[in-house]
């Protein structure tokens, strides 16, 4: 009898201890907001629905993504309608009450900040534009800042009792990050005043934080594929400019870069728009080192 009061005390013992709550679920909708979740919550379970070499403009509603995005505490996504292709079927069909719009578990990034090239209204035909302005925000450290100063408080608010931890980590984050913005910039001296064509407005925010002017786009209109008329008056309306180089995103066809570039002599370059652990750019600030790196060697060329 008294053995057994004995165990009865130690299972009620055990029963009082809190277990650890559960890892949180993030679903993240860019590889850039996956790591940036990583950086505040290392213990949470992140996976991102896009990588490097999809446009994320476009991708397609995938059951697995669907069985994600149902068990998902928090969804972190750019916004701005980026995703709008894509993300309302996902949420629809996962029914997860946590990751709808307006909950708190659903976090766009481009709602926490204020958005570059927002529009009154839409012309007609104007290309796949977005009017909440340019949803690729994350290449502008400021703006990654001040979301993740937000994402930090949603983990919070989705695992209470880790509240205080994320805080913690955002702040630890927060005050390197402000740091190496700084030294970013000091990098960033022999860029200032270059100019540049791209393809699309992936990098529009890094452009202006770096002080470099886009000259012209292979896209004839946002988000439209270059065309062959495109292209070609493209190699007039440049000549007697020197920009540094004809940039693609990684996700992109570069054909269109390389027929500019034989017509006209000017580099192409390929940059990531975004993070990639599958290339060893795991996180936001690899990415930003390696972006520089990649711009600078071609100020050196020049
Ligand atoms: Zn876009």
């Amino acid at each position: 009898m008294r053995i057994r009061s004995k165990l009865t005390g130690l299972a009620l013992a055990a029963a009082l201890v809190p277990l650890p709550a559960q890892a949180l679920e993030i679903f993240a909708c860019e590889p850039e907001w996956a790591a940036l979740a990583q950086a505040l919550a290392p213990e949470a379970r992140i996976s991102s629905a896009t990588h490097v070499f999809q446009d994320p403009h476009y991708i397609e509603a995938r059951p697995s993504l669907i069985a994600r995005l149902r068990r998902a505490d928090l969804a972190v996504c750019s916004g701005a309608s980026l995703e709008a292709g894509w993300l309302p079927a996902l949420q629809q069909r996962a029914a997860n009450p946590k990751v709808q719009p307006g909950r708190a578990g659903m976090l766009f990034a481009a709602e926490q900040v204020e958005t570059i090239d927002q529009l009154d209204h839409v012309p007609f035909a104007a290309g796949d534009v977005h009017p909440e302005g340019n949803p690729h925000l994350h290449l502008d450290p400021e703006r990654l800042r001040q979301v993740a100063a937000v994402l930090s408080s949603r983990l919070g608010q989705a695992d209470p009792d880790r509240a205080a931890q994320y805080r913690a980590a955002y702040l630890r984050w927060s005050l390197h990050w402000q740091q190496r913005m700084e030294q970013w910039q000091e990098r960033a001296a022999p860029l200032r005043g270059h100019t540049l064509i791209v393809q699309h407005s992936t990098f529009d925010y890094f452009w202006r934080w770096l002080g470099l002017e886009v000259i012209a786009d292979l896209e004839p209109k946002p988000g439209v594929p270059p065309t062959p008329g495109h292209l070609a008056s493209l190699v007039e309306r440049v000549s007697g400019e020197q920009p540094l180089a004809i940039v693609h995103s990684w996700y992109q066809d570069p054909k269109s870069a390389h027929w500019l570039a034989e017509k006209t002599g000017l580099p192409v370059l390929g940059l990531l728009s975004t993070t990639a652990p599958e290339r060893g750019i795991e996180t936001l600030e690899q990415l930003f080192d390696h972006l520089l790196t990649q711009l600078l060697e071609q100020v050196s060329e020049s």
